[in-house]
């Protein structure tokens, strides 16, 4: 796969599946837009760089429209252009229902799915000119069957989801694709922090009999984003290794 010449941006990749995927389109030869609230996100740029790769840094809070604005900025000042967007950028704060504050929802929302549209507005204005693109977000299989303790996540990844099929609609016909992955269990510093319990009891429920990793998540970013996909647009693919059929 050739993604030479091609200007991506991930939001927040300054570590787990997000750095994976810069990574990889890197790999790839694209120019990659790296994204993230804190300063690590630098450090991640500088490795990209020293290891020969095309990266540009945005310390940015994608909830906020000049924060997701700043990543399509950076894009353009630096490249000319937006050719793929990686709606990566997430959090999660697990409650059960009743001790749930209006904060955590707030700020779950706010980030997972209002980021999500903020920078996919902002994207999408830059790819309709060309009438060309690729948007991947990047949702859960949460977002699909639903999970005591994460109705605010499981919500904001649901909405992702019909976000993903009305973009798909409303940009089809300007050669602009829109597809979600829906990973289950990766492992990565947000599922690290999980009490041991909880992630026994994931691993029995998975038929795959293992967690998901990065790299896989970045296996099919890149393709969703190739000339390979063209054709597929609107849809949810899983990637839980079984853990939801
Ligand atoms: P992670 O390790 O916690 O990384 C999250 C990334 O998002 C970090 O780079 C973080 O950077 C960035 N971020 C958070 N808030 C941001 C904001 N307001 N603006 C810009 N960047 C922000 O998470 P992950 O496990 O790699 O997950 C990545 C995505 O996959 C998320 O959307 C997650 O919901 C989804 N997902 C993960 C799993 C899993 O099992 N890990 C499963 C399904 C779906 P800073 O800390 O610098 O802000």
């Amino acid at each position: 796969m050739d993604m030479k010449g091609k200007t991506v941006i991930v939001s927040g990749s300054s570590r787990g599946i997000g750095k994976a995927i810069a990574e990889r389109f890197c790999e790839l030869g694209a120019q990659v837009v790296v994204s993230g609230t804190t300063e690590s996100i630098h450090a991640v740029c500088a490795d990209l760089r020293a290891a020969g790769f095309s990266a540009t840094a945005v310390q940015s809070d994608i909830s906020r429209p000049e924060g997701a604005q700043q990543l399509v900025d950076a894009a353009v000042e630096a490249y000319g252009t937006v050719d793929i967007l990686v709606n990566n950028a997430g959090i999660t704060r697990d409650k059960l229902l009743i001790r749930m504050e209006e904060e955590d929802w707030d700020r779950v929302m706010d980030i997972n799915l209002k980021g999500t549209f903020l920078l996919t507005k902002a994207a999408a204005k830059v790819m309709m000119k060309k009438r060309t693109g690729r948007i991947i977000n990047i949702s859960s299989v949460v977002g699909v069957m639903g999970n005591a303790g994460q109705s605010n996540y499981a919500a904001s990844k649901a909405g992702l989801i019909g976000f993903t099929k009305s973009i798909a609609r409303e940009l089809a016909p300007r050669n602009i694709t829109c597809n979600a992955i829906a990973p289950g269990f990766i492992e990565t510093q947000m599922t690290d922090g999980l009490p041991e319990a909880v992630k026994e009891a994931y691993l029995k429920s998975i038929p795959a009999g293992r967690y998901g990793t990065p790299s896989e998540v970045a296996d099919l970013t890149v393709f969703l984003a190739s000339g390979q996909s063209a054709y597929i647009t609107g849809q949810v693919i899983q990637l839980d290794g079984g853990l939801h059929m």
